[in-house]
């Protein structure tokens, strides 16, 4: 079994006994493909439900993203409340928000309820990088109050930023008491030994190698197979390798983070008073926050071929100490990447071909919206599909340009809005 690639997250990860890989054939109600917070949550979710559930991961449960990101409860879509009363009406708007606003109280009362030890903290800030960004916050401030009643979200002018985030950089910033942030692969690995106790049958090193949805729904890896009557494809990035057509609805972009050496809690608390996580407003954006032992956790700049950089702290550095030149030369004990799974409208992208349902593309915010993804999923199959279908109904297009072309059309594009970050 493969073990984790080297990050702060693994180096601190809760214990959590490996799972076997799956021998010979197994019969289950639902087959979940993927240990990641989406794979998980359905598992928990349908077996929660009485369904009689198998769960197999290719290699370790949060070895993909839900392992190695940035660790930022951000609440709502991706989009902002604005995009989506302008494309689908107010009222979807205020559906679509409502279902997803959900998302952050899922996740904490899965680890209330699961006692799941993951360094939650509250509050989440966006920083205006920009003084338009700000002028774009306050109206979403007021058109979320407006349209939802949203009431933790409230503008921060630039003479208050110092009180969020010790950087002279930004002009204020949107400040919501309802994000958070937590430990990633904890997380993970919480909600894996809750799939556990509540009967799921979790196989780790057991890559699906073919799915078949017939009148049974069939997976096969290298040494067995699961026939089941539902399937839940929750591979996020991978999901090419056994669905093409899935796979080109998302495009994979590499994302680099670090983790200071532990800075003391006086300088961790200049650096963010208020213990928040904290995403700026670019386009590629810088994002951080505090770990439990006061290292700073740094998300910056974005690669897009696949190499990942050979230093990858020389690669981050010079964003960190752009946001904090008072750190300039802080010693990086760790740098570690994952694969963002990115639609092409930045929506999730959710479905159901026959028995097999599919959850990805959260495009930067699947910390949230995966685990209640998982319980909309196990909700449909019980056979209540109408939130489940608020999102699966959500627009989506492949990636334009075929297999070979793709990647470079989409480079150029994100060139083209990493530059307008800059002028
Ligand atoms: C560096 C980085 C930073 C990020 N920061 C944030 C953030 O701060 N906030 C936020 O909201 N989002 C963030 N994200 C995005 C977020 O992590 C993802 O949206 C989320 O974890 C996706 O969960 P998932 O379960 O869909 O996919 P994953 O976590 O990728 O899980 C998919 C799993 O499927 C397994 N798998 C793949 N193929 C197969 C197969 N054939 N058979 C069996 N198993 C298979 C993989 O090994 C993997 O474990 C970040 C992502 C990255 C990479």
């Amino acid at each position: 079994m493969q073990p984790y690639p080297p990050s702060f997250y693994a180096a601190s990860a809760n214990p959590f006994t490996p799972r076997p890989s799956l021998a010979g054939e197994v019969r289950c109600d639902v087959v979940v493909v993927g240990g990641g917070y989406a794979g998980l949550s359905a598992a928990l979710h349908a077996a929660e439900a009485g369904f009689s559930v198998v769960l197999l991961e290719a290699e370790r449960i949060g070895f993909g993203a839900s392992g190695r990101n940035g660790g930022q409860m951000i609440p709502g879509l991706r989009w902002s409340a604005a995009d989506l009363v302008q494309k689908f009406g107010r009222d979807s708007a205020r559906s679509l928000l409502q279902l997803a606003n959900l998302a952050g109280d899922r996740v904490r009362s899965r680890i209330n309820r699961h006692g799941i030890a993951c360094d939650l903290k509250s509050g989440h800030f966006q920083a205006a990088a920009k003084p338009s960004h700000l002028e774009a916050m306050k109206r979403e401030v007021e058109l979320l109050h407006d349209l939802l009643g949203y009431e933790s979200a409230r503008i921060v002018d630039r003479a208050g930023v110092q009180a969020y985030v010790g950087s002279a950089i930004y002009y204020g910033g949107l400040y919501d008491a309802d994000g958070g942030h937590l430990h990633p692969l904890n997380y993970a690995l919480g909600l894996a030994q809750a799939a556990l106790d509540a009967g799921v049958r979790i196989f780790e090193d057991s890559r699906a190698r073919a799915v078949e949805d017939g009148a049974r729904v069939a997976v096969t890896t290298d040494s067995g197979r699961v026939v089941a009557d539902f399937g839940v494809l929750a591979c996020d990035t991978a999901m090419g390798e056994i669905d093409p057509q899935l796979g080109r609805m998302t495009m994979p972009v590499a994302n680099y983070n670090v983790a200071t050496v532990p800075l003391g809690p006086d300088v961790a608390a200049a650096l963010i008073p208020t213990g928040a996580a904290v995403a700026d407003s670019r386009f590629v954006l810088n994002y951080y926050r505090l770990s439990a032992d006061n290292r700073l956790i740094f998300g910056g700049g974005e690669k897009y071929t696949p190499a990942p950089p050979p230093d990858i702290p020389a690669f981050v550095r010079p964003y960190l100490e752009q946001v904090f030149p008072q750190l300039a030369g802080v010693q990086i004990d760790y740098g570690w990447g994952g694969l963002v799974g990115v639609s092409f409208n930045r929506l999730p992208q959710m479905g159901r071909r026959g028995n097999v349902f599919h959850a990805h593309g959260w495009s930067g915010h699947g910390v949230l919206l995966t685990t209640l993804a998982g319980e909309l999923i196990a909700e449909a199959m019980r056979g209540t599909a109408e939130r489940f279908d608020l999102l699966a109904d959500l627009p989506g297009k492949p990636f334009p340009g075929g297999r070979l072309l793709c990647h470079p059309l989409y480079v150029a594009g994100m060139l083209y809005y990493a530059l307008k970050d800059r002028l």
